[in-house]
Parts: C-alpha cells; structure tokens; sequence
C-alpha cells in the first residue's frame, strides 16, 4: 500500500523551492526595471547639456565665430553647458556608489560648527551676489562634536545651504542653527524662500526629482543632491526631514550624535 505522506512531503519541498524562486525571479525583473529606468533617466538628464554646448559650438562653426562679441558669448555659454555636464556625471557616479553600497565612511570626531562655518564661508559671496543674508546660530560656549564623516557631512551641510540659496528670492534671508537636546545635535536650515507644494514633499529626495523641471534645471541643479544628502544621513543611521510652506520657505534638519567630552579624552588616550 502506498503511503501518501511522503509524497506530502516532496510536494511541499517542491512548493516552498517553487515560492523561493518565484521571488527571486521577482527581484531581479524589480531590479531590471530600476535599472532600465535608471537609464532612461540618465541619458534623458545627460541630453540636456549636451544638446546645448552642442548647439552654440555648431552656431560657431556655422559662421558665428567671426563676430567677437558672439564668438565670446557662446563660447562661455557652451563652458557652462560642459561644466553641468561634469558636475551631473560627478553626481551620478557617487550617487550610484551610494546606491550599491561601494561607498566607505571614516568616522572622526569634530566639531560641527566649525564645518558649518567653512560651508558659510564658501557659499557667502553667492548669497551676497543676491542680497542674501545667511545667519548662523549656535552657542559660543558650547562645542558641537560629532563621531561621523566629516567629509560627507561637509557636503550635506553645503548641498541644504546651497539649495536654500539657489530656492530663495533675492534679499532672502537664511538661518543656520545647531542646538543640542539630550544626546543628540539638531542642524536646522531655513529659509524664507519659495517653498515646496505639499504634493512634491515626499518625492524631493528621489533622483532626477525637481519641482519647477525646466526651471531648476537652469539654476544648475542636477536633482540628485536630495538623493544624496538623503544616502550620506542613512550611512549615520541618520535621517533627513523637511517642513515647508508655499510661498513661505522650508526648514531641512537632520541630527548628528553629541560626543561627550571624556568620551574623546578617553579615545584620545586609548590612542596614545
Ligand atoms: P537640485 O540639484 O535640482 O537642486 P536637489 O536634489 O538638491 O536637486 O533638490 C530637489 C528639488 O527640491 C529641487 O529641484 C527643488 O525643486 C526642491 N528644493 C530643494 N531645496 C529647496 C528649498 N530650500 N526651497 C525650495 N525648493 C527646494
């Protein structure tokens, strides 16, 4: 007489390896499309520069180049078309990095105010080419020290001001702030500029992702410092958030361990 257990039993292996590779099927057409789309995306957001140093070295060499005040004109307008181009493979590279996990983080111990200083330093003379003002707020008395990646934190801080600057009107104005709660650092960049439609809110921080398309794209933005600010915070076991009213301006924050004085005398001198 035929037992009807065991062939149960092979029934179920053959289902739960069945289920097992139905998923993994599942996966890689997910990652198929990702990839396909990710593509589509690049070579969509590639074409636009492109197009464009192409276009005015052609207006050149079709005749244009003979009257000096065009030749220099376009000319510059096709440098900046190529420096777009750059900083947008730049981005890309780094952010595909992030995406497959290539990327290594070297945790030091500083003080966050002073990298915040050194972001002001560098994006001032922008701000004050539109009569923007940036104000900074901490307390004098107190240090701001962090165990994180300088390097990358430096570029979080520099991507949010930057944005608030580039999304701001002329004569807006920006505020900066570190304030310290329990163990944590909270960094705080505001604005009094544009805003965001409640709508756009959740999707800023998707790559390629811009509110105004045509628009952002001439300020210089390659829509993928969100995407990257947001993978730089997740590395922190951090994360970014954002509250904003149309019209108004925006507030991005994101918090960063406090590090305990002793803590860094005592690594200090396990060092030693
Ligand atoms: P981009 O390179 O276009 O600036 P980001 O990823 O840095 O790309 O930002 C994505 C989009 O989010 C921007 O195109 C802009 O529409 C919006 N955005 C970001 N920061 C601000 C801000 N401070 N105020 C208004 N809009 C902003």
């Amino acid at each position: 007489k035929l037992s009807i257990s065991p062939l149960r039993k092979i029934n179920k292996t053959i289902n739960s390896y069945a289920q097992a590779k139905n998923k993994e099927i599942e996966a890689l057409q997910k990652n198929a499309e990702f990839r396909k789309e990710f593509i589509a995306d690049i070579s969509h957001e590639l074409k636009t520069p492109i197009f464009a140093a192409q276009g005015y070295v052609h207006t050149l060499l079709d005749g244009a180049v003979e009257d000096k005040s065009v030749r220099l004109k376009f000319l510059k307008r096709a440098a900046k078309s190529l420096n777009a181009l750059d900083k947008l493979v730049q981005d890309m590279l780094t952010l595909n990095q992030m995406e497959s996990g290539v990327v290594k983080f070297h945790f030091e111990s500083f003080d966050l105010k002073e990298v915040i200083h050194e972001v002001i330093e560098e994006l001032e003379h922008k701000a004050s080419k539109r009569d923007m003002l940036i104000r900074f707020y901490y307390d004098k008395e107190k240090t701001y020290r962090t165990f994180a990646d300088k390097e990358k934190i430096f570029r979080v801080c520099q991507n949010l001001i930057s944005n608030s600057i580039k999304y701001n009107n002329d004569g807006g104005e920006i505020d900066v702030s570190l304030k310290i709660h329990k163990n944590q650092i909270t960094v705080e960049v505001k604005d009094n500029g544009k805003g965001i439609p409640p709508e756009d809110l959740k999707r800023i921080f998707e790559r390629f992702y811009r509110v105004d398309k045509s628009r952002n794209r001439e300020k210089g933005g390659t829509g993928l410092g969100l995407a990257i600010v947001k993978h730089i915070l997740e590395g922190h076991k951090s994360k970014i958030s954002v509250s904003s009213t149309l019209g108004k301006g925006s507030i991005f924050s994101f918090e960063l361990p406090l590090e305990k004085e002793e803590a860094v005398v005592s690594s200090n001198k396990l060092i030693k």
